[in-house]
């Protein structure tokens, strides 16, 4: 593995990439004039520092946002959708520029940036259908006397709070449907990788969004930043991605001015395997599953269930499959797992691995920090992992994989719902009906049947338990920024 430095071309795309705060149709320094540094999870490397919002400049953004919501509110469902459209377009065709930039502040590899960009641009696409499908209701009351008549309107402004391992879709899941739905939105994306979120926001300007509709401010001091917003009554919606611990604080913070609440929290996903599955399919779902983006996702399959007679050949299968991987920073061709984002990220792994090995369990491949530059940790798998040990309890967001066999189906739900999280589990087959029966019997927001990734912008994205509340994506994600009005009619 080298000393990344990226090429030239990249260079000049980062330099392009506004870093200042955009309020108001405007891009301007903070406040204060405070500025932090974004680095190159590859080498370590400062890439460029960008503007730190305040307290102030927050409520400065509430303002414009506030002041720009009737306006947008009473544009034409047909004109959002074609603004949204025209943002599909056009994050479309920079769609290489987008995914070298996440790249560079996230590490993943260039495949998994490239597959981000898409799937982001897609939101646009998704809700600049789904605009114009702006559904209400009209009943005739029990009694018979008179009529109940439903409309959908937009919930207000509002407060988006991204993470960093999907720089580009966690903002676009949000702002699509939010502005779709008649919202203005002020984003404040992760300190790590606020500079895609900003290259969103020059995008929206390009395609001429009105001043004040979409804000994005990054921020290291995230919880000042979004507690001025939430405690300010013009804020009517906040929808969070990130994890667990940070989204109780927001849910507290939040029920200060009873805002509305969407939570896109952690997850423990279990990846089970029955004995009738075809193993090559399970292995390449596991695989999939696994180490999409490094692992570094919240429906990484965290914790390996599988049925005791294929398990020893299963771990094999996916120790191989795993080990084969080639192992660097993200831009360089053939790269299939980059660095982690951070070095917090990257000790809090090889902590795991260590404390799970001293529990017992045994590596079957990986398991040594790599030495040198870059926050790199190997592909991982683990067997023998003894039940409580803490890799199956913790999300792991990183390359590795602990193997737990199981002998009875009521046993593999059993371990599988074990767990305060519950976004997604993944259950390999090939009997449908134990399939749609154990699907069923899961508590998680969303299971994968015979598949490895269940992301899709059409579909209802969320988990049960602490894993969230609401969904994102599909109508229902629309759904979450609106508010039902209902007049009660005589005619
Ligand atoms: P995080 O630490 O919870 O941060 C998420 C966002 O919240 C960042 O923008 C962060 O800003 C901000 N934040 C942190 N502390 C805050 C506070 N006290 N008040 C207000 N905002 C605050 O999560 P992360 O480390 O970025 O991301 C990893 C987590 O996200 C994992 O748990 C993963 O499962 C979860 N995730 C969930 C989904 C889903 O759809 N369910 C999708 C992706 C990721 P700073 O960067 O400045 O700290
Ligand atoms: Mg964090």
């Amino acid at each position: 593995m080298s000393a990344h430095h990226p090429g030239s071309a990249a260079r000049l795309r980062i330099e392009k990439v506004p870093t200042d705060l955009f309020i108001g149709g405007r891009w301007r320094p903070s406040g204060d004039g405070a500025r932090f540094d974004v680095h190159d999870p590859a080498t370590g490397d400062r890439l460029a520092d960008v503007a730190a919002a305040t307290p102030e400049d927050a409520l400065d953004a509430v303002a414009a946002a506030d002041a720009a919501l009737p306006g947008w509110a009473a544009t034409a469902p047909r004109e959002r959708a074609e603004l949204l459209r025209r943002a599909f377009d056009l994050m479309t065709a920079r769609a290489e520029e987008f995914a070298e930039l996440i790249v560079l502040e996230n590490g993943k590899t260039l495949t998994d940036a490239r597959a981000e960009v898409a799937y982001a641009a897609e939101f646009f696409r998704w809700y600049a259908e789904e605009a114009v499908r702006t559904l209400g209701s009209v009943q005739t009351a029990p009694s018979g006397g008179n009529k109940i008549l439903v409309l959908r309107q937009p919930v207000g402004v509002s407060v988006l709070v991204t993470p960093w391992n999907f720089p580009a879709a966690m903002a676009t899941r949000k702002i699509g449907p939010a502005l779709a739905a008649g919202c203005t939105v002020i984003l404040k994306p992760a300190s790590d990788t606020p500079l895609t979120a900003l290259a969103v926001a020059a995008l929206f300007e390009e395609v001429g969004v009105p001043a004040g509709v979409v804000n994005v401010l990054p921020s290291r001091r995230s919880g000042a930043v979004v507690g001025a917003m939430l405690d300010d009554p013009r804020v009517r919606k906040l929808s969070f991605t990130g994890s667990t611990e940070v989204g109780r604080t927001l849910l507290a913070a939040a029920a200060r001015t009873v805002v509305n609440c969407s939570m896109e929290l952690g997850g423990n996903a279990p990846f089970l395997v029955f004995a009738d599955a075809d193993l090559d399919a399970a292995v390449a779902g596991a695989m999939v599953a696994k180490m999409r983006n490094g692992g570094e996702a919240c429906t990484a399959a965290n914790r390996f269930y599988v049925e005791a007679s294929v398990a020893e050949e299963f771990t094999r299968r996916l120790a191989d499959a795993m080990a084969a991987l080639t192992v660097g920073p993200g831009l360089d061709s053939g790269v299939q797992l980059g660095p982690l984002v951070n070095a917090e990220s990257r000790d809090k792994v090889a902590e795991l691995v260590d404390e799970t090995v001293r529990a017992g369990a045994s590596v079957v491949t990986g398991g040594e920090p790599v030495a040198g530059t870059g926050y790199y940790y190997p592909p991982t798998v683990l067997k023998d992992v003894p039940p409580g040990a803490p890799v199956l309890a913790e999300e792991i967001f990183g390359p590795v994989a602990p193997v737990v066999s199981f002998t009875t189906e009521d046993e593999a739900v059993t371990l599988a719902n074990a767990t305060e999280y519950g976004l997604v589990s993944y259950v390999y087959t090939g009997d449908l009906a134990r399939g749609l029966r154990v699907g069923e019997r899961l508590d998680s927001g969303m299971v994968g049947l015979n598949r490895g990734v269940v992301s899709d912008p059409a579909a209802p994205f969320g988990g049960t338990k602490q894993s969230g509340i609401g969904r994102e994506g599909g109508h229902e994600g629309l759904l979450e920024y609106t508010e039902s009005k209902y007049l009660a009619l005589s005619w």
